[in-house]
């Protein structure tokens, strides 16, 4: 029996505000989207996940899902319903006997409701999960109540909406051959094409994020989940100094700043950055960064230091750790550092996968004393703290 996931991801989700659709907003440090197809590709019961994206979303998709190991996504359509046919279509090759579709804004979606839909699946050939309804509901048109509606058996809808493969393929194909349209789930495709569905709990963590509260209090929520699963606390330092040369930039957490020399070194010279990746790995015992990347190896001539912060970071990550919070001090007399912060920050915050509230950058002088007060390089101080199982 093969199962299949279709992961929808079309719409252009501009209700949540925001420059980017909701489903590649940040939550706990990451995208929507990528915390839900982790939830489908971590199911030992599902065998594909195969995500659906709007047409444009290519570039900011691949950043996204970065490291997941998912399949070439399939463009959508201009409807739900169009971008569900396509999904479906387009894991036909796989056979599978079983498909689930989801909304990709869904990511609180758990293990257990899969499983759940996966099963009533031998039993009827459509399940989908839902919420009786506790509110009284009224009838209002014009905003005027006309009457009281019987909530007995009504219930919202929820996905990963569970279907037989052929019943759900052949219920698109006759939707479209008879241009069909307006149905805004899966489930009024089969309902379309008489099929039975059978209604089953759904659970209330598994909401839709819609506007631009829910994407806050996702976040919060996706962030204290991550935390309260990782009791081990650690905290890590790193100490990083270079010399300036000739030069009219300095590069510090990623940022290029116009200034009357630059620093010197193998890489881009990023002090801070490589204080803030010794930390990270001393909070795993995995040595410093010379140890990764030997500054006799040629290959990081004028590296860019964010691959050497996502080693470390991919180092943490692979004992299933994640970074709590970051603080970088750097000392130098010039330039100054405070109108970049902000800069530095978004920069990072999808390198560390956490929120740029949790990174801080702080910066102070020498008061003209040693080596960094007479102007010969930069110094930086890093801590963080991070979470394992
Ligand atoms: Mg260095």
């Amino acid at each position: 029996m093969t199962v299949a996931a279709v992961i929808v991801a079309g719409g252009s989700g501009l209700r949540a505000g925001g420059e980017r659709p909701k489903q590649y907003q940040l939550i706990g440090g990451r995208p929507v989207i990528w915390w839900t197809c982790r939830v489908f590709l971590a199911h030992p019961a599902v065998d594909i996940v195969q995500p659906v994206i709007g047409e444009g979303h290519e570039a900011m998709f691949a950043e996204a899902t970065k490291g997941l190991d998912l399949p070439l996504a399939v463009i959508g359509g201009s409807t739900r319903q169009d971008s569900c046919r396509i999904g479906i279509e387009a894991v036909a090759r796989h056979k599978p006997s079983k498909v689930l579709i989801h909304d990709a804004a869904r990511p609180f979606v758990s293990a257990g409701l899969i499983d759940n839909v996966i099963s009533w699946l031998d039993r009827f050939p459509a399940a989908i999960p839902g919420m009786p309804v506790a509110e009284t509901l009224k009838f209002a048109p014009g905003g005027m109540v006309s009457r009281t509606v019987d909530r007995a058996s009504i219930w919202t809808a929820q996905t990963p909406q569970g279907f037989t493969y052929d019943g759900i393929l052949a219920a698109y194909r006759k939707a479209e051959a008879e241009q069909t349209q307006g149905l805004t789930d899966d489930a009024s495709v089969a309902e379309h094409a008489g099929i039975a569905i059978s209604m089953i709990m759904g659970e209330l963590e598994n909401r839709k994020l819609t506007t631009a509260d829910d994407i806050v209090i996702a976040n919060r929520d996706m962030t204290v989940r991550q935390i309260a699963e990782r009791p081990d606390v650690r905290v890590g330092q790193g100490i990083d100094v270079h010399t300036f040369d000739e030069g009219d930039a300095v590069i510090l957490c990623g940022v290029s700043i116009p200034h009357t020399q630059r620093l010197k070194g193998h890489s881009d010279a990023d002090v801070a950055m490589h204080a803030l990746t010794d930390a990270i790995l001393g909070t795993v015992g995995e040595g410093d960064i010379g140890t990764h990347f030997p500054p006799s190896d040629q290959r990081w001539k004028g590296a860019a230091s964010r691959i050497f912060l996502e080693k470390a970071v991919e180092l943490l990550e692979a004992r299933h750790g994640i970074i709590a919070n970051a603080d970088i001090t750097i000392l130098a007399e010039a330039p100054k550092i405070a109108p970049h912060v902000p800069a530095m920050r978004a920069y990072m915050a999808p390198l560390l996968h956490i929120d740029p509230s949790r990174i801080a950058v702080k910066a102070t002088t020498m008061e003209k004393l040693g080596a960094i007060g007479r102007k010969e390089g930069i110094m930086a101080y890093a801590t963080v703290t991070v979470r394992l199982p």
